[in-house]
């Protein structure tokens, strides 16, 4: 008994990339996507309020980063969120500041080669649209649903969660986020086991353990991003405030990025660097309080060169902080050669797998459409 030919661990862009380009390949097989979180999204999410239900903010990524040239297997997927429009490009919309907070020539990272772009109306209408895309025939859609026990006996997989009271079963697997294959769940979460490992012993899989030595190389960072609601209108205010490189030092903040919401009210997400405390299930909720004050305190005085946003600042109420787990994989990709293991029947996509997108957006779709491809000729 199986309840997909596929099961997908995770809708962010990579996952939905994923299934959206299998079935624009002519894959046939029931899919089930698994995710975490109540909608798609991941990293690329948008936050909603119960309280002001036109809100939309995104509180991860504010936008796709491109550089050129993307992977030729992804101008199918892309093309077809443009023309949709849940795709646009935002050429003007980045400023820089210094570390006197004020205006400064635009850092580095504000001018990628390929431009910004952002998902329409926000940012998780991207994996919205490619989920649409994927059609809903054959495809089960299972949310807020946390996996943390794998096994895989006699060719199939099973998936559990924490208290083993939901299970899935599936000829194959593919893990989006890492924290499944990743050490890091050891000490964040009080596993005693990598759940992937405990899975598939060491020696059954060669390309497995090869996949597996290597995402443990893998280290992401962690941000700390703040939402405040202000009384201010923001058509006219730039979309991102980057910070140079000596004002993220004074601040410990990366960017500001600002989303005029149809209230006529406006939406700050400041994304605050990590100071390299241990984040453990006990330290979260003090790291979260201390984080929300310093990043509140800091907005004085970085926004000393724009008076009307200080201004707004000041009466700003706060939605709270979310911890980014993996914001961004700082370094050894895993391999693209290792995305598919076919002993196991597991495979890997995400911003952690290697590319010229590595680490981002971009990285995410690329691993999807290129998984996609491998799945489809195997
Ligand atoms: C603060 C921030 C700012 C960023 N800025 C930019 C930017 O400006 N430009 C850019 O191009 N990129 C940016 N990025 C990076 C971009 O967001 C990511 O590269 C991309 O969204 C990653 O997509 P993904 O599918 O690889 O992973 P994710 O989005 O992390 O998707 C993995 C999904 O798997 C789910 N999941 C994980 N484990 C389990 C489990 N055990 N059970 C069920 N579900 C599970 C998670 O909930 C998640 O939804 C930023 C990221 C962050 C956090």
């Amino acid at each position: 008994m199986t309840d997909a030919d596929l099961i997908v661990i995770g809708a962010g862009l990579s996952g939905c990339a994923l299934v959206a380009r299998l079935r624009q390949l002519g894959w046939v097989g029931q899919i089930a996507l698994v995710e975490a979180g109540r909608g798609p999204g991941g990293r690329s999410a948008s936050r909603r309020r119960r309280d002001r239900t036109a809100w939309r903010l995104d509180h991860g990524a504010p936008g796709l980063h491109f550089s050129q040239p993307v992977v030729a297997e992804l101008n199918p997927l892309l093309s077809r969120m443009r023309e949709a429009g849940v795709l646009v490009e935002e050429p003007t919309a980045i400023i820089s500041i210094d570390s006197d907070g004020q205006p400064a020539e635009n850092a580095p990272k504000a001018q990628p080669d390929g431009g910004w772009w952002r998902g329409m109306p926000c940012m998780a209408s991207l994996c919205e649209h490619l989920l649409e895309q994927a059609g809903p025939e054959q495809l089960a859609l299972h949310w807020q649903r946390r996996v943390r026990w794998l096994s895989r006996r006699d060719g199939l997989w099973t998936l559990s969660d924490q208290d083993n009271t939901w299970q899935l079963r599936g000829r194959s697997l593919v893990l989006s986020g890492n924290l499944l294959a990743h050490p890091r769940s050891l000490a964040m979460l009080n596993w005693p086991d990598v759940p992937l490992r405990a899975a598939v012993p060491p020696g059954v899989d060669g390309d497995l353990d090869q996949a597996l030595n290597q995402l443990a190389r893998c280290r992401a960072d962690v941000r700390w991003n703040l939402m405040l609601d202000l009384p201010l209108e923001g058509s006219t205010l730039p979309r991102q405030i980057c910070l140079t490189a000596e004002a993220q030092q004074r601040w410990r903040v990366e960017r500001l990025v600002l989303q005029p919401q149809a209230d006529g009210r406006t939406g700050l997400v400041m994304h605050g660097l990590h100071d390299g405390s241990n984040i453990t299930p006990e330290s979260q909720p003090d790291l979260l309080a201390r984080q929300e004050k310093r990043l509140i305190a800091g907005l004085e005085q970085m926004l000393v060169g724009m008076p009307s946003l200080q201004a707004a600042c000041r009466l700003a109420t706060s939605l709270g902080v979310m911890r980014w787990g993996a914001s961004q994989p700082l370094d050894h990709p895993l391999q693209q050669q290792l995305q598919w293991c076919p002993i196991s029947e597991v495979g890997f996509c995400g911003d952690y797998v290697e590319g010229t997108g590595f680490g981002r957006g971009q990285g995410a779709l690329e691993s999807g459409v290129l998984l996609a491809k491998r799945m489809v000729s195997a």
